[in-house]
């Protein structure tokens, strides 16, 4: 083994472990950001792109790396947009009353100093022809590279750290932006470079592109943009992959073919199978798995015979159509991959691909020997995994089930004891909630996925402040899976500017419940469903819920008695304490609202 490679599993292994404890730091509250900042921090394939796009290596390689530039400053100015759009929002009751800045200084410095090192980078290259100038071209840059790239590692660690508390989330972002900065600007020190102007053009192209979607996408649409950004992030690291094969004719070393290989192979499969989750999830192609007789084996026997194409061409790695071959192969396996699978579990699988691009930038990293790229995709790959850990624990699914793609097709059980349970439904209007909610002493809402299909946050929050202002106790109960990402409701609520110390997760509520005179659950179903408790055939089974049951009375907002994403019937309905306001969730807040102020 050479002592590169070496020093660079060593570090990809390292960081890995780094990344586990910093991510598992993060709370549930701060999922979603935490999403959006590893799918910005994964941009760093933006480092091989620029190095593709401004050196000589020919107009092919220059084509694949400018559009891999354009591509991954999409994620880069996009992620990072989205994320800090999203850690505003998150704020306590009293930052909420303290004076807000209009504008953010840290944005403008780094503004500034990305504006600065560019004119200066081109004052250099363009201009300086004397030998003073020997310094600035030929030693600083080897130097600069390596110091910048040190420094930004620490960063992007530090910012992910910011990411264990709301409090610091902004500013740790802050870190991990001037990581990036600082990345980018070291690599355009890179000696190999010649010309700045494809880089300028496809960076210029990807910030728009990435500040369009950053600035303007709502937060209801944050699973389809993560989604669409791991695909552009991906496409990047596998078309750098093609240049760089295309540059040596396949006269590569094997350790260099397997890094290569592979960062194709998952790049090229990430791509398409997170466009295929986009898609899905923008509602462009139908929800539903589609499945058919023997796709398991189908699908493979196709990656056996891309992993095989990859040993083959270890050991001739000159074979290069069957390279072509291998990449396309990867791209129809990312499709097939994904199209059995169900919208709603998605948000594993785009945490999953997270992690898949996470793995293909650090190959890129192994290919051309770039730590810092080693680095970041390790803890992107380390990151994107957890999540999907943690969300398959939470819905109680096996991490068996979601790494075989055997998932999305929950088969509904019926006849059940849930079904046996069935008896008596009660129902009320809002006129008589409006006359409930009167002399209360204490309210716990339980936002689920149909708040979020409603919009009903803005209803929600204004609800709560009503019941406040009467002197009413008012807790949110969060549970990790409500709705269909991580920190779904978090996002929503804090879109309604709900102060996050409102917020309760599901330890530290349920033994509110049974104080709580009134739990009041707005489209949520499955985290309510007190059959995951005791009925071993359903399959919610053993999945911790909200024991919403244990309040004084239940009042559930939704349009009718269906069951939610996992199919299953919800004996919670059939309480004697129960009580339905069936209807859209906004619309039955806005009548309650009416009768209120009767
Ligand atoms: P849920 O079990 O999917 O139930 C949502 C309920 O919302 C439905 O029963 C629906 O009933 C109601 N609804 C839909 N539109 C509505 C509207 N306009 N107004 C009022 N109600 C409306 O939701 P949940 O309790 O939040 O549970 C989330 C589920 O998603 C869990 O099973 C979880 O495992 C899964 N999941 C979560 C994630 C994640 O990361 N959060 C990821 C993947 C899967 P009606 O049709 O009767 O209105």
């Amino acid at each position: 083994m050479t002592s590169e490679l070496e020093i660079g599993l060593y570090i990809f292994m390292l960081a890995g472990f780094l990344g586990y404890h910093v991510i598992m730091r993060v709370p549930p509250l701060l999922h979603t950001p935490l999403m959006s900042a590893t799918n910005a921090i994964a941009g760093i394939s933006l480092v091989g792109s620029l190095v593709v796009a401004g050196a000589d290596y020919g107009v092919f390689s220059t084509v694949l790396g400018f559009i891999a530039v354009a591509c991954s400053s999409t994620n880069v100015v996009g992620g990072f947009l989205i994320t800090d759009r999203m850690l505003k929002m998150f704020k306590t009751a009293k930052d909420q009353a303290a004076q807000r800045r209009r504008v953010d200084p840290k944005m403008l410095l780094a503004l500034a100093m990305l504006v600065v090192g560019l004119l200066v980078l081109f004052y250099w290259s363009e201009q300086l022809r004397s030998d003073a100038a020997y310094f600035f071209r030929e030693v600083l840059p080897t130097q600069a590279l390596s110091y910048f790239y040190i420094i930004s590692a620490a960063l992007f660690i530090l910012g992910l750290k910011g990411l264990s508390s709301p409090k610091y989330a902004r500013r740790g972002m802050f870190l991990a932006e001037f990581g990036m900065l600082m990345a980018v600007v070291g690599t355009l020190f890179h000696h190999e470079i010649v010309t700045f102007k494809w880089i300028i053009i496809g960076f210029v192209i990807g910030a728009i592109i990435g500040g369009i979607m950053g600035l303007r996408i709502p937060m209801t649409a944050v699973p389809q943009r993560t989604a669409l950004s791991h695909s552009l992030g991906a496409l990047a690291a596998c078309l750098v992959g093609i240049s760089e094969y295309f540059r040596h004719s396949g006269e590569l070393s094997k350790v260099t073919m397997t890094a290569l290989g592979f960062e194709v192979i998952v790049g090229g499969l990430t791509f398409t199978g997170s466009l295929m989750a986009a898609a899905k999830l923008q509602g462009l192609l139908p929800g539903h798995p589609i499945t058919y007789k023997g796709q398991n084996i189908f699908n493979l026997s196709l990656l056996a015979v891309i992993v095989g194409s990859l040993i083959y061409l270890i050991i001739m790695p000159t074979a290069g159509t069957l390279f072509y071959v291998m990449v396309g192969l990867a791209f129809v396996f990312g499709f097939l991959l994904v199209i059995p699978i169900g919208a709603a579990d998605m948000p594993v699988v785009i945490a999953l691909l997270n992690s898949y691009g996470g793995l293909a930038d650090a190959a890129m990293g192994f290919m051309l020997m770039n730590k810092i790229q080693i680095i970041t995709g390790s803890l992107d790959g380390t990151s994107g995994f957890l999540l999907a850990l943690l969300m398959c624990r939470a819905m109680n699914r096996s991490a068996i089930n979601v790494l075989f793609g055997a998932f999305g097709k929950i088969e509904k059980v019926e006849g059940g004891p849930a079904a046996e349970a069935k008896g008596i439904v009660r129902s009320i209007t809002s006129e008589e909630m409006a006359v409930l909610l009167d002399g209360l002493r204490s309210v716990i809402i339980v936002p689920g996925y149909g708040m979020a299909v409603a919009q009903a946050q803005h209803g929600v929050a204004e609800l709560a402040k009503l019941l406040m202002k009467r002197g009413i106790d008012v807790k949110y109960a969060i549970h990790p899976v409500a709705g269909r990402m991580p920190g779904h409701m978090n996002v929503l609520l804090a879109d309604a500017k709900v102060p996050y110390d409102q917020l309760y997760d599901m330890a530290q509520i349920n033994p509110y419940f049974a104080q709580a005179d009134i739990a009041l659950v707005v489209g949520a179903n499955d985290v309510t469903n007190p059959a995951a408790k005791y009925n071993k055939n359903s399959p919610l089974y053993g999945m911790p819920i909200l024991e919403v049951e244990r309040a004084k009375s239940i009042v559930v907002l939704k349009r009718s008695l269906n069951p939610g994403f996992s199919g299953v019937d919800n004996e919670l309905y059939y309480d004697p304490k129960c009580m339905m306001l069936f209807g859209d969730a906004r619309e039955s807040l806005n009548k309650l609202f009416a009768a209120l102020r009767l």
